[in-house]
């Protein structure tokens, strides 16, 4: 069956919202990328379930997108089926424990459980991630990451099948989970967080969000960083060998933070792909470290460097 057919076929049983060859540029924070054969924006858990079945059986490829924050999507777009989360995003409260829809932002939710007297998430403030985004990523910072708050996650298979995980069996490490080796929707996950003071909750995320506005280029489009950090932070490696500023049309290593690319205007996916290799190909040379990059590269035929 063909990506149209396919459509037809969703379309006939009523299914969420669709969108046929949808710019991917307008759902990630880079604002890069080509489009999606089909893009579709479920609500509900049973009928995605439905949809992603369906998919299995007719052999259409599935991608899944957060809000897009650590994701270079090639300029070509993507072929198949785009699952886009944002839909879900219910928030339930039981005492210190709350379980929340996957679509929901983290910094949003930061917020919410600073509000109720929650600590736990502090470091979150100015992630700009989905929850479910943030759980593929085991996203964190200055020491923190959402390891330490999780308890359990709910997924569906991509033949539509629900699944739980309990905390150990995520193997969450440093940007690292299970959902990088194993292609599941994350659609609801638990956390537990810890009574706290609710002026020291805020005043630990407002210190977070000056040290983000102090350092990082938040001026202009980005992903985050771009490199994960090895032994030697990727910062000073790519400040090392002088990469600070250099440019390729619009896509350019950040004057202010080394370890971020920054569009500025019409960048594409390719000349950030090439900046991207051009400062793998110097580290080498010079450090003989091999950067490995904590963005996700989605439809490049070549991710050699
Ligand atoms: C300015 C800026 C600052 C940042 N700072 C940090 C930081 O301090 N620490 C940090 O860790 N990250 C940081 N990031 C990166 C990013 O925000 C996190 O990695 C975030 O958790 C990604 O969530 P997302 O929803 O954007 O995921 P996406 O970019 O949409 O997707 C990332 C990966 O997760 C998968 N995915 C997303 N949602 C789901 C789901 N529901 N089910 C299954 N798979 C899914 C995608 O398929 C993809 O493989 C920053 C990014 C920006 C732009």
């Amino acid at each position: 069956m063909n990506i149209e057919e396919f459509y037809k076929l969703l379309q006939k049983k009523n299914y969420g919202s669709l969108f046929l060859k949808e710019p991917l540029k307008k759902y990630t924070t880079w604002r890069v990328g080509g489009p999606a054969d089909l893009l579709y924006r479920p609500t509900k858990v049973g009928e995605c379930a439905d949809v992603l079945q369906l998919a299995w059986q007719h052999q259409i490829p599935v991608t899944i997108l957060g809000v897009g924050s650590n994701v270079l999507v090639a300029d070509q777009g993507l072929k198949g089926l785009v699952v886009l989360t944002e839909g879900f995003r219910q928030i339930v409260w039981q005492e210190n424990l709350v379980t929340v829809g996957s679509g929901v932002l983290l910094s949003h939710l930061s917020r919410l459980a600073a509000e109720k007297g929650l600590a736990g998430l502090e470091f979150a403030a100015g992630i700009p991630g989905s929850l479910g985004g943030a759980v593929v990523m085991n996203a964190g910072a200055y020491g923190d990451s959402l390891e330490q708050v999780i308890v359990s996650v709910k997924s569906l298979d991509l033949e539509g099948k629900p699944k739980t995980y309990e905390k150990a069996e995520l193997a969450l490490g440093y940007r690292d989970s299970i959902f990088k080796r194993r292609k599941e929707l994350i659609v609801e996950i638990k956390l537990a967080l810890q009574r706290g003071n609710i002026a020291e909750i805020k005043a630990q995320m407002a210190r977070c969000l000056n040290l983000r506005r102090e350092k990082q280029p938040l001026e202009w489009p980005n992903a985050g960083s771009v490199f994960k950090n090895s032994g030697q932070g990727a910062g000073r490696l790519i400040e090392g060998v002088g990469a600070k500023g250099w440019r390729v049309g619009d896509a350019q290593i950040s004057e202010k933070h080394a370890n971020f690319i920054v569009n500025l205007g019409e960048a594409k996916a390719s000349e950030i792909m090439t900046l991207i290799k051009e400062v793998q190909k110097a580290v080498k040379e010079k450090y003989n470290v091999d950067l490995e990059t904590e963005v996700v590269l989605w439809g490049f035929v070549d991710n050699r460097r």
